[in-house]
Protein backbone atom coordinates (compact mmCIF):
# COMPACT_ATOMS: atom_id res chain seq x y z
CA UNK A 1 0.00 0.00 0.00
CA UNK A 2 1.25 3.78 -1.08
CA UNK A 3 1.35 5.63 1.60
CA UNK A 4 -1.08 8.61 1.63
CA UNK A 5 -0.38 12.39 2.61
CA UNK A 6 -2.53 15.37 1.93
CA UNK A 7 0.59 17.33 0.34
CA UNK A 8 3.28 16.24 -1.75
CA UNK A 9 6.05 18.47 -1.87
CA UNK A 10 8.03 17.71 -4.81
CA UNK A 11 11.98 19.74 -4.34
CA UNK A 12 12.98 20.90 -0.80
CA UNK A 13 14.70 24.72 -1.95
CA UNK A 14 13.18 27.73 -0.29
CA UNK A 15 9.95 27.19 -2.24
CA UNK A 16 9.39 23.56 -1.34
CA UNK A 17 10.50 23.27 2.06
CA UNK A 18 9.21 26.34 3.20
CA UNK A 19 5.41 24.92 1.95
CA UNK A 20 6.11 21.92 3.53
CA UNK A 21 6.68 23.54 7.00
CA UNK A 22 3.88 25.50 6.41
CA UNK A 23 1.60 22.65 5.52
CA UNK A 24 2.87 20.91 8.31
CA UNK A 25 1.97 23.81 10.86
CA UNK A 26 -1.58 24.07 9.68
CA UNK A 27 -2.05 20.13 10.41
CA UNK A 28 -1.42 18.42 7.14
CA UNK A 29 0.01 15.30 6.79
CA UNK A 30 3.02 16.65 4.63
CA UNK A 31 5.66 14.91 2.51
CA UNK A 32 8.46 16.75 0.95
CA UNK A 33 10.51 14.71 -1.85
CA UNK A 34 13.88 16.17 -2.75
CA UNK A 35 16.90 14.15 -4.92
CA UNK A 36 19.81 16.80 -3.95
CA UNK A 37 23.10 15.00 -2.36
CA UNK A 38 25.74 16.93 -1.17
CA UNK A 39 28.91 15.44 -3.88
CA UNK A 40 31.48 16.73 -0.71
CA UNK A 41 29.65 14.10 1.67
CA UNK A 42 27.44 11.62 -0.97
CA UNK A 43 24.84 12.33 1.90
CA UNK A 44 21.43 14.07 0.78
CA UNK A 45 21.07 17.65 1.65
CA UNK A 46 18.08 19.83 2.05
CA UNK A 47 17.59 23.26 1.07
CA UNK A 48 18.19 22.77 -2.93
CA UNK A 49 20.24 25.67 -5.11
CA UNK A 50 19.55 28.74 -2.49
CA UNK A 51 21.51 26.89 0.86
CA UNK A 52 23.73 24.22 -1.55
CA UNK A 53 25.11 25.97 -4.32
CA UNK A 54 23.21 29.72 -4.24
CA UNK A 55 22.50 32.35 -1.66
CA UNK A 56 23.88 31.09 1.76
CA UNK A 57 27.57 30.15 0.07
CA UNK A 58 27.93 32.85 -1.97
CA UNK A 59 27.54 35.21 0.61
CA UNK A 60 29.96 33.49 3.14
CA UNK A 61 32.73 33.83 0.13
CA UNK A 62 31.61 36.94 -0.46
CA UNK A 63 32.15 38.02 3.63
CA UNK A 64 35.48 36.29 3.33
CA UNK A 65 36.90 38.27 0.18
CA UNK A 66 35.41 40.99 1.42
CA UNK A 67 37.02 40.87 5.35
CA UNK A 68 40.59 40.29 3.17
CA UNK A 69 40.52 43.46 0.98
CA UNK A 70 39.35 45.05 4.33
CA UNK A 71 42.46 44.11 6.09
CA UNK A 72 45.17 44.43 2.39
CA UNK A 73 43.03 48.41 2.16
CA UNK A 74 41.06 49.75 4.38
CA UNK A 75 42.41 48.71 8.03
CA UNK A 76 45.15 51.44 7.75
CA UNK A 77 43.09 54.01 7.38
CA UNK A 78 41.96 53.04 10.93
CA UNK A 79 45.26 52.89 12.24
CA UNK A 80 44.70 49.38 12.17
CA UNK A 81 48.58 47.82 11.28
CA UNK A 82 48.63 44.76 10.01
CA UNK A 83 51.64 42.68 8.21
CA UNK A 84 51.75 39.48 6.13
CA UNK A 85 47.88 39.30 5.20
CA UNK A 86 47.71 36.09 3.29
CA UNK A 87 44.37 34.20 1.87
CA UNK A 88 43.91 31.01 2.87
CA UNK A 89 41.39 29.69 0.36
CA UNK A 90 41.15 26.05 1.44
CA UNK A 91 39.97 27.91 4.95
CA UNK A 92 37.46 30.23 3.76
CA UNK A 93 36.05 27.29 1.36
CA UNK A 94 35.82 25.65 4.26
CA UNK A 95 34.71 27.59 6.65
CA UNK A 96 31.23 28.12 3.49
CA UNK A 97 31.09 24.20 3.38
CA UNK A 98 30.16 24.22 7.31
CA UNK A 99 28.10 27.31 6.66
CA UNK A 100 26.19 25.13 4.21
CA UNK A 101 26.07 21.94 6.45
CA UNK A 102 24.92 23.81 9.36
CA UNK A 103 21.96 25.56 7.31
CA UNK A 104 20.98 22.25 5.50
CA UNK A 105 21.13 20.16 8.78
CA UNK A 106 18.72 22.61 10.08
CA UNK A 107 16.07 22.10 7.79
CA UNK A 108 15.83 18.35 8.59
CA UNK A 109 15.36 20.07 12.14
CA UNK A 110 12.74 21.80 11.17
CA UNK A 111 11.03 19.24 9.22
CA UNK A 112 11.04 17.35 12.43
CA UNK A 113 9.56 19.58 14.69
CA UNK A 114 6.61 20.02 12.31
CA UNK A 115 6.13 16.68 11.59
CA UNK A 116 6.68 17.18 8.03
CA UNK A 117 7.99 13.27 6.44
CA UNK A 118 11.09 13.86 4.35
CA UNK A 119 11.69 11.15 1.16
CA UNK A 120 14.93 11.12 -0.62
CA UNK A 121 15.08 10.87 -4.80
CA UNK A 122 13.85 12.14 -8.10
CA UNK A 123 9.95 12.05 -7.52
CA UNK A 124 7.71 11.95 -10.58
CA UNK A 125 4.09 12.23 -11.18
CA UNK A 126 2.41 8.66 -12.47
CA UNK A 127 -1.35 8.99 -12.41
CA UNK A 128 -4.01 11.29 -11.40
CA UNK A 129 -7.63 10.26 -9.91
CA UNK A 130 -9.07 11.12 -6.55
CA UNK A 131 -5.31 11.85 -5.58
CA UNK A 132 -1.70 12.00 -7.50
CA UNK A 133 0.34 9.01 -6.94
CA UNK A 134 4.13 9.52 -7.39
CA UNK A 135 6.89 7.64 -7.73
CA UNK A 136 10.26 8.70 -5.56
CA UNK A 137 13.33 6.98 -7.08
CA UNK A 138 16.66 6.59 -5.16
CA UNK A 139 18.94 4.91 -7.31
CA UNK A 140 17.93 1.70 -7.68
CA UNK A 141 14.91 1.84 -4.93
CA UNK A 142 11.38 2.80 -5.65
CA UNK A 143 8.73 3.58 -3.88
CA UNK A 144 4.88 5.56 -4.69
CA UNK A 145 3.20 7.82 -2.30
CA UNK A 146 -0.44 9.22 -3.23
CA UNK A 147 -1.28 12.79 -2.14
CA UNK A 148 -4.37 15.10 -2.43
CA UNK A 149 -2.34 17.97 -3.19
CA UNK A 150 1.07 18.64 -5.29
CA UNK A 151 3.33 21.34 -4.96
CA UNK A 152 5.84 21.55 -7.59
CA UNK A 153 9.21 23.36 -6.11
CA UNK A 154 11.76 21.61 -8.23
CA UNK A 155 13.83 25.42 -8.81
CA UNK A 156 16.14 26.43 -11.66
CA UNK A 157 19.29 24.88 -13.30
CA UNK A 158 22.02 26.97 -15.28
CA UNK A 159 21.46 28.40 -18.45
CA UNK A 160 24.60 26.03 -20.55
CA UNK A 161 26.25 27.85 -23.35
CA UNK A 162 26.64 24.86 -26.37
CA UNK A 163 30.01 26.70 -27.20
CA UNK A 164 31.49 26.54 -23.42
CA UNK A 165 30.55 23.58 -21.80
CA UNK A 166 30.79 23.45 -18.39
CA UNK A 167 33.01 20.66 -16.46
CA UNK A 168 33.72 22.70 -13.38
CA UNK A 169 37.46 22.23 -13.86
CA UNK A 170 38.59 25.03 -16.18
CA UNK A 171 34.31 26.46 -16.97
CA UNK A 172 33.13 26.48 -13.99
CA UNK A 173 29.29 27.13 -13.63
CA UNK A 174 27.70 28.70 -9.99
CA UNK A 175 28.74 25.47 -7.81
CA UNK A 176 32.35 25.67 -9.82
CA UNK A 177 32.62 29.10 -9.27
CA UNK A 178 31.79 28.57 -5.42
CA UNK A 179 34.32 25.76 -5.36
CA UNK A 180 37.92 26.85 -6.38
CA UNK A 181 41.00 25.48 -4.88
CA UNK A 182 42.69 28.20 -5.78
CA UNK A 183 42.67 32.18 -6.78
CA UNK A 184 43.08 31.96 -10.74
CA UNK A 185 45.52 34.57 -12.19
CA UNK A 186 43.19 35.84 -14.59
CA UNK A 187 39.29 34.80 -14.52
CA UNK A 188 36.74 35.33 -17.07
CA UNK A 189 32.87 35.20 -16.60
CA UNK A 190 30.07 35.16 -19.09
CA UNK A 191 27.32 37.22 -18.10
CA UNK A 192 27.65 40.85 -16.24
CA UNK A 193 24.10 39.79 -14.18
CA UNK A 194 24.15 39.24 -10.33
CA UNK A 195 26.09 35.56 -10.07
CA UNK A 196 28.85 37.14 -12.88
CA UNK A 197 29.00 40.48 -10.57
CA UNK A 198 28.87 38.46 -7.05
CA UNK A 199 31.21 35.92 -8.14
CA UNK A 200 33.31 38.31 -10.35
CA UNK A 201 33.93 40.35 -6.76
CA UNK A 202 34.84 37.50 -4.81
CA UNK A 203 37.39 36.67 -7.03
CA UNK A 204 38.42 39.88 -7.75
CA UNK A 205 39.11 40.82 -3.99
CA UNK A 206 41.39 37.51 -3.50
CA UNK A 207 42.99 38.87 -6.49
CA UNK A 208 42.43 37.50 -9.87
CA UNK A 209 41.72 39.97 -13.13
CA UNK A 210 38.43 39.44 -13.71
CA UNK A 211 37.10 40.29 -17.12
CA UNK A 212 33.32 40.13 -17.67
CA UNK A 213 31.52 39.56 -21.22
CA UNK A 214 28.29 40.74 -21.08
CA UNK A 215 25.89 40.43 -24.11
CA UNK A 216 23.83 43.37 -23.65
CA UNK A 217 24.59 46.65 -24.59
CA UNK A 218 24.00 48.29 -20.95
CA UNK A 219 25.52 47.22 -17.61
CA UNK A 220 22.64 46.03 -15.28
CA UNK A 221 19.62 46.54 -17.21
CA UNK A 222 16.89 45.80 -14.99
CA UNK A 223 18.31 47.75 -12.25
CA UNK A 224 17.70 51.69 -12.25
CA UNK A 225 19.58 53.03 -14.68
CA UNK A 226 21.60 55.37 -12.85
CA UNK A 227 22.11 52.82 -9.92
CA UNK A 228 23.72 50.74 -13.11
CA UNK A 229 25.89 53.93 -14.21
CA UNK A 230 27.75 54.21 -10.90
CA UNK A 231 27.96 50.34 -10.22
CA UNK A 232 29.88 50.36 -13.27
CA UNK A 233 31.84 53.78 -12.37
CA UNK A 234 32.62 52.01 -9.02
CA UNK A 235 33.11 48.40 -9.87
CA UNK A 236 35.60 49.31 -12.85
CA UNK A 237 37.35 52.15 -12.31
CA UNK A 238 37.68 52.30 -8.79
CA UNK A 239 37.33 48.35 -8.15
CA UNK A 240 39.43 47.03 -11.16
CA UNK A 241 37.02 44.57 -12.95
CA UNK A 242 37.06 44.95 -16.47
CA UNK A 243 33.49 44.68 -18.28
CA UNK A 244 32.64 45.06 -21.60
CA UNK A 245 29.07 45.47 -22.77
CA UNK A 246 27.78 44.22 -26.46
CA UNK A 247 29.85 41.75 -26.77
CA UNK A 248 28.91 38.65 -29.03
CA UNK A 249 30.71 35.50 -27.88
CA UNK A 250 31.88 33.57 -31.48
CA UNK A 251 33.59 30.43 -28.97
CA UNK A 252 35.76 29.59 -26.36
CA UNK A 253 38.80 27.13 -27.09
CA UNK A 254 40.55 25.12 -24.18
CA UNK A 255 44.51 24.12 -23.80
CA UNK A 256 44.79 21.67 -20.61
CA UNK A 257 45.92 24.89 -18.78
CA UNK A 258 44.19 28.19 -20.02
CA UNK A 259 41.10 29.25 -22.26
CA UNK A 260 40.62 31.74 -25.10
CA UNK A 261 37.62 33.22 -25.58
CA UNK A 262 36.84 35.03 -28.73
CA UNK A 263 34.15 37.73 -29.51
CA UNK A 264 33.28 40.83 -30.98
CA UNK A 265 33.16 44.00 -28.89
CA UNK A 266 30.36 46.44 -28.71
CA UNK A 267 32.04 47.96 -31.60
CA UNK A 268 31.95 45.09 -33.25
CA UNK A 269 35.93 44.64 -33.10
CA UNK A 270 37.00 40.94 -32.65
CA UNK A 271 39.11 40.42 -29.66
CA UNK A 272 40.50 37.50 -27.71
CA UNK A 273 40.80 36.93 -23.94
CA UNK A 274 42.76 34.31 -22.54
CA UNK A 275 41.61 33.15 -19.27
CA UNK A 276 42.49 30.73 -16.73
CA UNK A 277 39.31 29.72 -15.19
CA UNK A 278 35.83 30.60 -16.91
CA UNK A 279 32.66 31.20 -15.12
CA UNK A 280 29.44 30.99 -17.05
CA UNK A 281 26.64 33.16 -15.57
CA UNK A 282 24.21 33.52 -18.35
CA UNK A 283 20.87 33.34 -16.59
CA UNK A 284 19.21 29.57 -15.15
CA UNK A 285 16.32 27.88 -16.45
CA UNK A 286 13.25 26.15 -14.58
CA UNK A 287 14.24 22.69 -14.14
CA UNK A 288 10.79 19.92 -15.01
CA UNK A 289 13.63 17.19 -16.31
CA UNK A 290 12.19 14.17 -15.30
CA UNK A 291 9.15 15.06 -13.34
CA UNK A 292 6.73 13.04 -15.24
CA UNK A 293 4.70 16.00 -16.29
CA UNK A 294 3.60 14.88 -19.51
CA UNK A 295 2.08 11.91 -17.62
CA UNK A 296 -0.55 13.86 -15.98
CA UNK A 297 -0.62 16.89 -18.39
CA UNK A 298 1.40 19.45 -16.12
CA UNK A 299 1.04 22.37 -18.71
CA UNK A 300 4.71 23.77 -19.73
CA UNK A 301 5.06 27.09 -21.23
CA UNK A 302 7.24 28.26 -24.36
CA UNK A 303 10.08 28.79 -21.76
CA UNK A 304 10.06 25.70 -20.10
CA UNK A 305 8.48 26.96 -17.26
CA UNK A 306 5.16 25.49 -15.59
CA UNK A 307 2.43 27.58 -16.07
CA UNK A 308 1.18 28.98 -13.02
CA UNK A 309 -1.76 32.10 -12.05
CA UNK A 310 -1.24 34.50 -9.36
CA UNK A 311 -1.86 32.15 -6.75
CA UNK A 312 0.38 29.25 -8.20
CA UNK A 313 -2.46 27.10 -9.35
CA UNK A 314 -1.26 24.99 -12.22
CA UNK A 315 -3.66 23.81 -15.30
CA UNK A 316 -4.01 20.43 -13.01
CA UNK A 317 -6.51 20.56 -10.09
CA UNK A 318 -4.88 20.60 -6.79
CA UNK A 319 -1.13 21.02 -8.39
CA UNK A 320 0.48 24.28 -7.72
CA UNK A 321 3.84 25.38 -8.54
CA UNK A 322 6.21 27.97 -7.07
CA UNK A 323 9.70 29.18 -6.73
CA UNK A 324 12.16 29.61 -9.73
CA UNK A 325 10.11 26.94 -11.82
CA UNK A 326 7.57 29.56 -12.69
CA UNK A 327 6.88 32.93 -13.72
CA UNK A 328 8.37 35.86 -11.69
CA UNK A 329 11.93 36.83 -10.32
CA UNK A 330 14.01 33.74 -9.35
CA UNK A 331 14.55 35.01 -5.94
CA UNK A 332 14.55 32.62 -2.89
CA UNK A 333 12.37 34.84 -0.78
CA UNK A 334 9.86 34.85 -3.92
CA UNK A 335 9.65 31.44 -3.66
CA UNK A 336 9.49 30.96 0.04
CA UNK A 337 6.52 33.22 -0.01
CA UNK A 338 4.62 31.80 -2.84
CA UNK A 339 5.00 28.67 -0.34
CA UNK A 340 3.88 30.13 2.18
CA UNK A 341 1.06 31.49 0.32
CA UNK A 342 -0.22 28.05 -1.83
CA UNK A 343 -0.29 26.01 1.94
CA UNK A 344 -2.44 28.63 3.03
CA UNK A 345 -5.16 28.24 -0.03
CA UNK A 346 -4.75 24.14 0.07
CA UNK A 347 -5.53 24.90 4.07
CA UNK A 348 -8.51 26.72 2.77
CA UNK A 349 -7.39 29.71 4.47
CA UNK A 350 -6.30 33.24 1.96
CA UNK A 351 -2.84 33.65 0.51
CA UNK A 352 -1.82 36.31 -1.60
CA UNK A 353 2.19 37.39 -2.63
CA UNK A 354 2.70 40.68 -4.56
CA UNK A 355 5.08 40.71 -6.68
CA UNK A 356 5.47 43.89 -7.40
CA UNK A 357 7.32 44.89 -4.38
CA UNK A 358 9.67 41.64 -4.31
CA UNK A 359 13.19 43.31 -3.37
CA UNK A 360 16.04 42.95 -5.37
CA UNK A 361 19.67 42.72 -4.00
CA UNK A 362 22.97 42.54 -5.15
CA UNK A 363 25.74 42.07 -3.15
CA UNK A 364 28.63 43.70 -4.67
CA UNK A 365 30.65 46.35 -2.77
CA UNK A 366 29.03 48.24 -2.57
CA UNK A 367 25.78 46.51 -2.56
CA UNK A 368 22.73 47.26 -4.94
CA UNK A 369 19.05 47.09 -4.03
CA UNK A 370 15.53 48.03 -5.18
CA UNK A 371 12.16 47.48 -5.25
CA UNK A 372 9.29 48.53 -7.65
CA UNK A 373 9.73 50.23 -10.78
CA UNK A 374 12.83 52.04 -12.19
CA UNK A 375 12.80 55.62 -13.66
CA UNK A 376 13.08 54.05 -17.58
CA UNK A 377 10.13 52.15 -16.59
CA UNK A 378 8.41 55.17 -15.44
CA UNK A 379 8.80 57.37 -18.68
CA UNK A 380 8.36 54.68 -20.73
CA UNK A 381 5.04 53.81 -19.41
CA UNK A 382 4.30 57.30 -19.28
CA UNK A 383 3.76 57.68 -15.69
CA UNK A 384 4.52 61.43 -14.33
CA UNK A 385 7.06 61.19 -11.34
CA UNK A 386 9.05 63.06 -8.50
CA UNK A 387 12.24 61.86 -7.71
CA UNK A 388 14.25 63.03 -4.19
CA UNK A 389 17.99 61.87 -3.89
CA UNK A 390 20.30 61.35 -1.04
CA UNK A 391 24.28 60.55 -1.74
CA UNK A 392 25.80 58.05 1.66
CA UNK A 393 28.70 60.54 1.57
CA UNK A 394 26.33 63.38 3.30
CA UNK A 395 25.74 60.48 5.77
CA UNK A 396 27.61 60.35 9.86
CA UNK A 397 27.52 56.77 10.34
CA UNK A 398 28.54 56.01 6.30
CA UNK A 399 31.34 58.13 6.69
CA UNK A 400 32.42 56.59 10.17
CA UNK A 401 32.01 53.17 8.58
CA UNK A 402 34.24 54.81 6.09
CA UNK A 403 32.15 53.18 3.38
CA UNK A 404 30.50 56.89 1.40
CA UNK A 405 29.76 55.66 -1.86
CA UNK A 406 26.28 55.73 -3.42
CA UNK A 407 23.06 57.06 -3.07
CA UNK A 408 19.46 56.67 -2.13
CA UNK A 409 16.52 57.43 -4.53
CA UNK A 410 13.33 57.77 -4.30
CA UNK A 411 10.52 57.85 -7.06
CA UNK A 412 7.23 58.92 -6.47
CA UNK A 413 3.82 60.03 -7.94
CA UNK A 414 4.06 63.17 -9.43
CA UNK A 415 0.30 63.15 -8.27
CA UNK A 416 -0.59 61.56 -5.25
CA UNK A 417 3.29 61.55 -3.87
CA UNK A 418 2.88 57.50 -3.42
CA UNK A 419 5.82 56.09 -3.54
CA UNK A 420 6.59 54.32 -6.91
CA UNK A 421 10.21 52.77 -6.62
CA UNK A 422 13.08 52.95 -4.26
CA UNK A 423 17.15 52.56 -5.59
CA UNK A 424 20.12 51.95 -3.49
CA UNK A 425 23.40 51.71 -4.06
CA UNK A 426 25.79 51.75 -0.98
CA UNK A 427 26.21 49.80 2.16
CA UNK A 428 24.06 47.80 3.35
CA UNK A 429 21.32 48.52 1.56
CA UNK A 430 20.74 45.12 1.49
CA UNK A 431 19.44 45.20 4.84
CA UNK A 432 17.57 48.94 4.55
CA UNK A 433 15.62 47.97 1.13
CA UNK A 434 12.97 46.31 3.80
CA UNK A 435 11.93 49.95 5.10
CA UNK A 436 11.45 50.47 0.86
CA UNK A 437 9.80 47.47 1.13
CA UNK A 438 7.50 48.15 3.68
CA UNK A 439 6.64 51.68 3.00
CA UNK A 440 5.66 50.51 -0.42
CA UNK A 441 2.94 47.56 0.89
CA UNK A 442 1.76 50.03 3.11
CA UNK A 443 0.96 52.43 0.12
CA UNK A 444 3.18 54.95 1.53
CA UNK A 445 3.91 58.28 0.41
CA UNK A 446 7.10 59.83 0.34
CA UNK A 447 6.06 62.78 2.71
CA UNK A 448 5.20 59.68 5.09
CA UNK A 449 8.94 58.35 5.18
CA UNK A 450 10.00 61.99 5.76
CA UNK A 451 7.80 62.43 8.64
CA UNK A 452 8.88 58.91 10.70
CA UNK A 453 11.71 59.33 13.14
CA UNK A 454 14.83 57.67 11.70
CA UNK A 455 18.06 57.09 14.15
CA UNK A 456 20.93 58.91 14.26
CA UNK A 457 23.67 58.39 13.38
CA UNK A 458 22.00 55.15 11.41
CA UNK A 459 22.49 54.60 7.56
CA UNK A 460 18.83 54.84 7.22
CA UNK A 461 19.06 58.56 7.69
CA UNK A 462 19.81 58.39 3.82
CA UNK A 463 16.40 57.06 2.88
CA UNK A 464 14.83 60.12 5.05
CA UNK A 465 16.74 62.28 3.42
CA UNK A 466 15.79 61.08 0.03
CA UNK A 467 12.22 61.16 1.09
CA UNK A 468 12.75 64.51 2.20
CA UNK A 469 14.24 65.23 -1.08
CA UNK A 470 11.42 64.05 -3.22
CA UNK A 471 9.91 67.47 -1.76
CA UNK A 472 13.19 69.34 -2.64
CA UNK A 473 13.51 69.56 1.34
CA UNK A 474 16.78 67.25 2.14
CA UNK A 475 18.44 69.12 5.43
CA UNK A 476 22.04 68.17 5.28
CA UNK A 477 22.54 68.58 1.52
P1 LIG B 1 15.73 25.40 -5.80
O1 LIG B 1 16.41 26.10 -4.70
O2 LIG B 1 16.44 25.27 -7.10
O3 LIG B 1 15.37 23.95 -5.24
C1 LIG B 1 14.80 22.96 -6.03
C2 LIG B 1 15.06 21.62 -5.36
O4 LIG B 1 14.26 20.63 -6.01
C3 LIG B 1 16.50 21.13 -5.49
O5 LIG B 1 16.93 20.60 -4.27
C4 LIG B 1 16.43 20.04 -6.55
O6 LIG B 1 17.41 19.02 -6.38
C5 LIG B 1 15.05 19.47 -6.25
N1 LIG B 1 14.42 18.76 -7.38
C6 LIG B 1 14.27 19.16 -8.65
N2 LIG B 1 13.54 18.25 -9.35
C7 LIG B 1 13.24 17.26 -8.47
C8 LIG B 1 12.49 16.07 -8.57
N3 LIG B 1 11.88 15.72 -9.71
N4 LIG B 1 12.39 15.28 -7.48
C9 LIG B 1 12.99 15.61 -6.30
N5 LIG B 1 13.69 16.76 -6.15
C10 LIG B 1 13.80 17.56 -7.22
N6 LIG B 1 18.31 34.32 -4.49
C11 LIG B 1 18.12 35.26 -3.55
O7 LIG B 1 16.98 35.61 -3.26
N7 LIG B 1 19.19 35.84 -2.91
C12 LIG B 1 20.46 35.50 -3.19
O8 LIG B 1 21.39 36.04 -2.60
C13 LIG B 1 20.69 34.51 -4.18
N8 LIG B 1 21.94 34.14 -4.48
C14 LIG B 1 22.12 33.15 -5.42
C15 LIG B 1 23.43 32.81 -5.74
C16 LIG B 1 23.67 31.83 -6.69
C17 LIG B 1 25.08 31.45 -7.01
C18 LIG B 1 22.57 31.18 -7.32
C19 LIG B 1 22.79 30.09 -8.32
C20 LIG B 1 21.26 31.53 -7.02
C21 LIG B 1 21.04 32.53 -6.07
N9 LIG B 1 19.75 32.95 -5.75
C22 LIG B 1 19.56 33.92 -4.81
C23 LIG B 1 18.56 32.35 -6.38
C24 LIG B 1 17.95 31.29 -5.46
O9 LIG B 1 18.91 30.32 -5.15
C25 LIG B 1 16.74 30.67 -6.11
O10 LIG B 1 15.83 31.67 -6.51
C26 LIG B 1 16.05 29.73 -5.14
O11 LIG B 1 16.91 28.71 -4.73
C27 LIG B 1 14.81 29.11 -5.81
O12 LIG B 1 14.21 28.25 -4.91
P2 LIG B 1 13.32 27.01 -5.39
O13 LIG B 1 12.82 26.37 -4.15
O14 LIG B 1 12.35 27.46 -6.41
O15 LIG B 1 14.32 26.04 -6.15
P1 LIG C 1 21.12 36.93 -14.76
O1 LIG C 1 19.90 36.83 -15.57
O2 LIG C 1 21.14 37.80 -13.56
O3 LIG C 1 22.33 37.41 -15.68
C1 LIG C 1 22.73 36.74 -16.83
C2 LIG C 1 23.45 37.73 -17.73
O4 LIG C 1 24.06 37.01 -18.78
C3 LIG C 1 22.50 38.74 -18.37
O5 LIG C 1 22.98 40.04 -18.16
C4 LIG C 1 22.49 38.34 -19.83
O6 LIG C 1 22.31 39.42 -20.70
C5 LIG C 1 23.88 37.74 -19.98
N1 LIG C 1 24.01 36.81 -21.09
C6 LIG C 1 23.13 35.87 -21.50
N2 LIG C 1 23.64 35.19 -22.57
C7 LIG C 1 24.86 35.70 -22.82
C8 LIG C 1 25.87 35.42 -23.77
N3 LIG C 1 25.73 34.47 -24.69
N4 LIG C 1 27.01 36.14 -23.73
C9 LIG C 1 27.19 37.12 -22.81
N5 LIG C 1 26.26 37.44 -21.88
C10 LIG C 1 25.12 36.74 -21.88
O7 LIG C 1 21.51 35.42 -14.40
P2 LIG C 1 22.61 34.81 -13.43
O8 LIG C 1 23.60 35.83 -13.02
O9 LIG C 1 23.05 33.57 -14.09
O10 LIG C 1 21.74 34.44 -12.16
C11 LIG C 1 20.65 33.53 -12.30
C12 LIG C 1 19.54 33.89 -11.36
O11 LIG C 1 19.94 33.63 -10.03
C13 LIG C 1 19.16 35.34 -11.45
O12 LIG C 1 17.97 35.44 -12.18
C14 LIG C 1 18.93 35.78 -10.06
O13 LIG C 1 17.58 35.93 -9.86
C15 LIG C 1 19.43 34.64 -9.19
N6 LIG C 1 20.49 35.14 -8.31
C16 LIG C 1 20.15 36.07 -7.39
C17 LIG C 1 21.12 36.60 -6.56
C18 LIG C 1 20.72 37.64 -5.56
O14 LIG C 1 19.54 37.78 -5.31
N7 LIG C 1 21.67 38.37 -4.98
C19 LIG C 1 22.44 36.19 -6.68
C20 LIG C 1 22.76 35.27 -7.66
C21 LIG C 1 21.76 34.74 -8.47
Amino acid sequence: MSKAFDVAVIGAGPGGYVAAIRCGQLGLSTVCIDEWKNPRTGKPSLGGTCLNVGCIPSKALLESSENYERALHKFADHGVKVQGVSMDVAKMIARKDKIVDVSTGGITMLFKKNKVSYLHGRGSFVSTGDAYTLEVKDGGKSETITAKHVIVATGSVPRNLPFAPVDNELILDNAGALDLKEIPKRLGVIGAGVIGLEMGSVWRRLGSEVTILEALPEFLMAADQQVAKEALRLFTKEQGLAIHTGVNIGGVKTTKKFLTIEYTDGKGLAQKLEVDKLIVAVGRQANTQGLGADKVGLRIDDRGRIEADGHCRTNLRNVYAVGDVVRGPMLAHKASEEGVMVAEIIAGQAGHVNLDTVPWIIYTSPEIAWVGKTEQELKAAGVQYKAGQFPFLANGRARALGETAGFVKILADAGTDRILGMHMIGPYVSEMIAEAVVAMEFAASAEDIARIVHAHPALGEVVHEAALGVDKRTLHI
